[in-house]
This record gives structure tokens, C-alpha cells and sequence, in this order.
């Protein structure tokens, strides 16, 4: 079998896509131990893993038009990137297509967000073991630990839910209650089940289309150990494909961050290849796709 770089069955051009996979190597904000710059391409070579048809919905992703525009470039800072990003994504959005961005740490995923066209209103489903909602963190506003409070800054906190939640501080705590942006813990998850715990999160979110970004640490770490900051007491892969199957029909955009591959041996990839092979196939079945 043919094995090229790009992610498995992303064979349109940009023009005729109606998904863009955009991978984004950069791991300089992460806190813990790095290694997220490697997950874009380790992701893309486990979606070779899996086969093209989708015994749930019926949908063949070889039919569906998929491309894979490649990584962005280096950065040396999280300004910098943010800076590349929101260029890469605006054209992808303006001609009315869904990204699925592949990182990299979580600090990529404001401004995929930021990037959404001005005046349209955007929800965004931050799954995630932490809140990342300091204001700055190590002298740094772009940390992948603020990126909750950047997208919140974009889209307002109304419009901001984050599922999945086990990990904050003091502090966050305090300013998440004054500034208004709603979590469902993953203890919530555990007791009520994932189908009600995102119900809840879904009737926060009254916009028409919702973003999804997904901090692959939201999943336990006994999943999903290939991770910068894995964090205990996470949710099922199962939990997640969930989510998204529930988003699907409002997808605007996804991003998968924070894999690092070199802590395991693939699982994490192959679920975050997998995940985004189920969110694609799902918004198909279920969005009003062009
Ligand atoms: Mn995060
Ligand atoms: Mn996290």
C-alpha cells in the first residue's frame, strides 16, 4: 500500500475540499514535558491505520473530499504562531470549509478560533483535563495554560463550555466565576453519563455552529498517556467520540492538541487519528455539508 506523508484518504485538492487537515508542529509553551510538536505527523501516519468505510453511518471518507495542506511552518514564539495560523485558517473558513487542525500544544488552538469570520457567532466545546484559564502563565499570555480565557476573550464566555474538567487552580477558579464560563467536571461525566453531561454543555452553547477543541489529555491517561501533562480520573476515547458525534451537525471546526507520541507506543495517536476521522465522517452524515 501506498504510505505517503499526508493524512489517509485526504485526496481532494483545497478547492474541491469540503475538510482541511492543518497540522501545526509547535510544543514551545508546554509545561510539563514537550513532544507535541511531533503529534501532527504521527497522527497522520496512524489514520493509515484504519479503513477508509464507516460501519456506523455508511460513509466511505475515500469519497468524501479531504485535504491535508501539510504542516505550518516553525515558529519561534506563541505570538508568532498565533500570528500564522489565523492566516492559514481565514481563507479555509471564508471559503465556507471545516478545518481539523492537528497539533502541536494547546496554545495553536486560540487562534484557530480567532481565525473565524468576524460577525459569525461561534460556540466552542473546550475538552480538556485542565481549565487553562490563567490570564498568563511563565510571563506568557499565549501558554497553552490560557488558551480557555484567549477563545473566551474572542467569542465571549457565554459561548464557551469546558467538558472534562479534573484539573485547576485556586485562582482559575475565582476567575472563572467572575467572568462567566461554564465547565461539566469529568466527575460530572462519570456520575451523569457522557450523553447528558454534553446535553448540558449543548444547551449553553445557542450558536448556530460550534468549534471543537480537544486537549487530548481530557481522555485518561491509561488511553491516551502520549501527553504532555496527563492528568487522572479522564474520560473514555468512547466519551469523546460522543462529543462529537453530538457536535457534529453544528461543526464548524476541530482541533486535536497536546498528543506527544514518544511517552507510548501509538494508542494516543491512534485514537486522535481516529477521532478525527469520526468527526469527519459524522458531520457528513449529519451537517448540512456543501
Ligand atoms: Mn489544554
Ligand atoms: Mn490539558
Amino acid at each position: 500500500m501506498e504510505r505517503p506523508n499526508g493524512f489517509a484518504d485526504a485526496n481532494a485538492s483545497l478547492e474541491d475540499a469540503q475538510f482541511v487537515i492543518v497540522g501545526v508542529p509547535f510544543d514551545r509553551t508546554t509545561s510539563f514535558r514537550p513532544g507535541a510538536r511531533f503529534g501532527p505527523d504521527s497522527i497522520r501516519q496512524h489514520s493509515w491505520n484504519f479503513e477508509s468505510y464507516d460501519l456506523e453511518t455508511g460513509i466511505d471518507l475515500a469519497d468524501v473530499p479531504i485535504h491535508d495542506l501539510g504542516n505550518a511552518p516553525e515558529y519561534g514564539s506563541a505570538t508568532s504562531m498565533a500570528d500564522g495560523v489565523r492566516e492559514e485558517l481565514r481563507p479555509i473558513y471564508a471559503a465556507g470549509k471545516i478545518p481539523i487542525v492537528l497539533g502541536g500544544d494547546h496554545a495553536c488552538s486560540p487562534p484557530c478560533v480567532e481565525a473565524y469570520p468576524d460577525g459569525g457567532s461561534l460556540g466552542v466545546l473546550y475538552i480538556d483535563a485542565h481549565m487553562d484559564f490563567r490570564s498568563s502563565y511563565l510571563g506568557d499570555p499565549r501558554s497553552h495554560a490560557c488558551s480557555s480565557r484567549r477563545i473566551v476573550e474572542k467569542v465571549g464566555a457565554q459561548n464557551v463550555v469546558v467538558l472534562g474538567v479534573r484539573s485547576v487552580s485556586k485562582e482559575e477558579m475565582d476567575d472563572n466565576r467572575s467572568i462567566g464560563m461554564a465547565h461539566v467536571s469529568a466527575h460530572e461525566v462519570f456520575r451523569e453519563g457522557i450523553e447528558s453531561a454534553v446535553q448540558k454543555a449543548l444547551n449553553m452553547l445557542r450558536t448556530d455552529r460550534i468549534y471543537v477543541s480537544l486537549d487530548i489529555d481530557a481522555i485518561d491517561p491509561a488511553y491516551a498517556g502520549g501527553t504532555g501533562t496527563p492528568e487522572p480520573f479522564g474520560l473514555t476515547p468512547r466519551d469523546v467520540k460522543h462529543a462529537i458525534d453530538m457536535v457534529a451537525p453544528r461543526l464548524a471546526g476541530l482541533d486535536i492538541m497536546e498528543v506527544s507520541p514518544h511517552y507510548d507506543q501509538g494508542n494516543t495517536s491512534a485514537v486522535a487519528a481516529r477521532l478525527a476521522r469520526e468527526a469527519i465522517v459524522r458531520a457528513v452524515a449529519t451537517h448540512r455539508v456543501r
